[in-house]
């Protein structure tokens, strides 16, 4: 029997266990939220061209040097027109943005500069900067420099990124395959009613719904308190799963058979207990031949939920190479007493300041059990266990659960 850890040991631990669950191609629409398991390379100078960016005129400014205002207008292009050449002196084109600009032809001249009368466009400004309105090729990015880096969250720019050098799929991490595991004689599914003393597995479903937002569509699986049948249960998902998430049946109770099960399983504990509140009975191991991880949460809601977001995302995080941290940092809005020696994660509401602090402000709830407070909070503040006494004031790490936004 190991005694509880702090949390720092537990991070140690869990960060030396990440996995790694390969590389896979997908259409570029659904790559969006995955992370680019390579960069995304020019296939051509960025522009590929000398792109006007106005529309007007174009010109040489040789002649605009010497003195011409007026110019013969030569042709008018579109964009997508092959260029138009001039090779005399005081012609211009009549170009739109987007089109290439002639060979020989160096400056655009705004429409709003200009006034056009039949073939003829005079210039009505003396302000007038050589190779304005041009956008120049290879100016942004040359051929197979690299526009965006690997390992970067696949969003909407780096979509349009990918899009403008012609990839119809992209390279992605893979996401490691998840069952998530109910366990309790008290637990019935949510099209059932539950009896008076029975209650409904709500945790499956609020980790099965955090998974998702981040790409992973995990099975569901629940299993009663019977030892035998955890076990066998277990034996099965050990071969299918990279990773298994239980919640329930770690504590200290009669009927809390799952460690003893795991073991039995083959999964090697790697620590059971954390030094924190909520969560305390957390439970973590892994078999190293079958390439699995367990993360074992206590069935408390609010613990399962807490743990989830403060140790399994960071794992997830760190296994795929995500760029993010799953952390940030908030100023404590109202002084917070906290007598005991664990880690105490408090409920919070996390705001933007007008000033632009995060600004946390405690949810008053009635402990881990009460998982209808974290609809009233955004985040979890980790308070240090070292002290027990949090100023209004202070700074301490965060680990939000929704969108903090603006306001008050
Ligand atoms: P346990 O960790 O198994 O002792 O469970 C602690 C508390 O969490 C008990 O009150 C359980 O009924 C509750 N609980 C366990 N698993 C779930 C679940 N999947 N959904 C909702 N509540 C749960
Ligand atoms: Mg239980």
């Amino acid at each position: 029997m190991m005694s509880p850890i702090t949390v720092a040991k537990a991070d140690e631990i869990i960060l030396q266990n990440t996995g790694n669950f390969g590389v896979e191609e997908v259409p570029l629409i659904n790559a969006t939220g995955r992370i680019l398991a390579n960069d995304i390379i020019a296939d051509r100078d960025l522009p590929p061209y000398n792109r006007v960016t106005m529309d007007g005129i174009a010109i040489s400014y040789l002649d605009y040097e010497k003195g011409t205002r007026s110019f013969y207008v030569k042709d008018t292009m579109a964009a997508g027109d092959e260029p138009i050449t001039v090779d005399t002196t005081n012609q211009c084109v009549e170009i739109m943005t987007g089109c290439v600009l002639p060979e020989g032809l160096d400056t655009v001249v705004r429409y709003e500069d200009i006034t056009i009368d039949g073939d003829t466009a005079t210039i009505n400004t003396e302000h007038i900067k050589q190779g304005a309105n041009i956008h120049y090729k290879g100016s942004d990015k040359k051929v197979h420099d690299s526009i965006v880096a690997n390992n970067t969250v696949v969003d909407a720019v780096t979509i349009s990124v990918a899009a403008s050098v012609g990839l119809t799929t992209l390279s992605v991490k893979k996401l490691p395959k998840v069952v998530v595991v109910s366990t309790g004689d008290e637990l019935v599914d949510i099209h059932q009613l539950p009896s008076p003393y029975q209650i409904r597995r709500s945790n499956s479903y609020a980790i099965k719904a955090t998974l998702l937002q981040h790409g992973i569509d995990a099975d569901l699986l629940h299993v009663n308190d019977n030892s035998d049948v955890i076990e066998a249960e277990l034996m099965k998902c050990i071969s299918a799963y990279d990773v298994i998430i239980l919640s329930g049946g770690v504590s200290m109770g009669k009927f809390d058979y799952v460690p003893q099960a795991l073991a039995n399983a083959g999964i090697k504990q790697l620590f059971h207990k954390v030094l924190q509140k909520p969560g305390k009975p957390f439970w973590f191991g892994q078999n190293s031949e079958k390439n699995v991880v367990v993360f074992a949460f206590p069935g408390n809601p609010v613990s399962a939920f807490l743990c989830l977001h403060r140790y399994f995302m960071p794992w997830l995080f760190a296994s795929i190479s995500h760029p993010s941290i799953a952390y940030s940092f908030a100023v404590l809005a109202q002084d917070v007493t906290f007598e005991s020696r664990l880690q105490y994660f408090l409920q919070v509401t996390v705001h933007i300041s007008m000033s632009g602090q995060l600004i946390a402000t405690p949810v008053a709830g009635n402990g881990s059990g009460d998982f209808s407070n974290l609809t009233a909070s955004n985040a979890f503040m980790e308070l240090p266990a070292e002290k027990n006494d949090f100023k209004k004031g202070e700074v301490f790490k965060i680990i939000p659960f929704k969108t903090i936004s603006g306001n008050g």
